[in-house]
């Protein structure tokens, strides 16, 4: 189990906003909007607000990424348990750019993006090929 996170599979789970609109079948039973709910938060849907979180929380992956580096490891981070970093929406665009700014960052963790928007993302370039750059200089770097 994580330090940071309760699930197995990742060290770290990190959400640059909370909230997101169902897009398949395989969003009826999502979890995190039911824990949303839970929270008595109305934040899934196109019209409702999504969450945004603080400067402090955005530094937690820059602490994570030095005490891996310092660990000399590599540190899993799944993003995001509350939201899909691909829903296409303008007020999440600079989250988004902050979020791809901050994997340059930190280089020694492991981003694990999980999305249900693949095809989406890739008919928007905007979002996608971002991203693919800073793997790629990463990998070549
Ligand atoms: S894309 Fe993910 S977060 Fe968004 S509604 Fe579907 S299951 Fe939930």
């Amino acid at each position: 189990m994580g330090k940071n996170s309760k699930i197995e599979w990742t060290h770290h789970t990190f959400n640059p906003w909370w909230g997101c609109t169902r897009v398949s079948a395989a969003c009826v039973h999502c979890y995190a909007e039911t824990w949303s709910k839970r929270l008595g938060k109305k934040l899934w849907g196109p019209k409702a607000p999504r969450r945004f979180l603080s400067d402090a929380y955005w530094m937690e992956p820059i602490k994570w990424n030095r005490e891996a580096k310092q660990q000399g490891l590599r540190a899993r981070v799944f993003c995001a348990s509350m939201a899909d970093v691909f829903e296409a929406r303008s007020d999440l665009n600079g989250s988004r750019e902050r979020l791809w700014k901050l994997i340059e960052e930190t280089p020694q963790l492991d981003w694990l993006l999980l999305t249900k928007r693949p095809e989406t993302d890739i008919e928007d370039g905007s979002m996608v090929s971002d991203l693919a750059q800073k793997c790629l200089d990463r990998n070549n770097g």
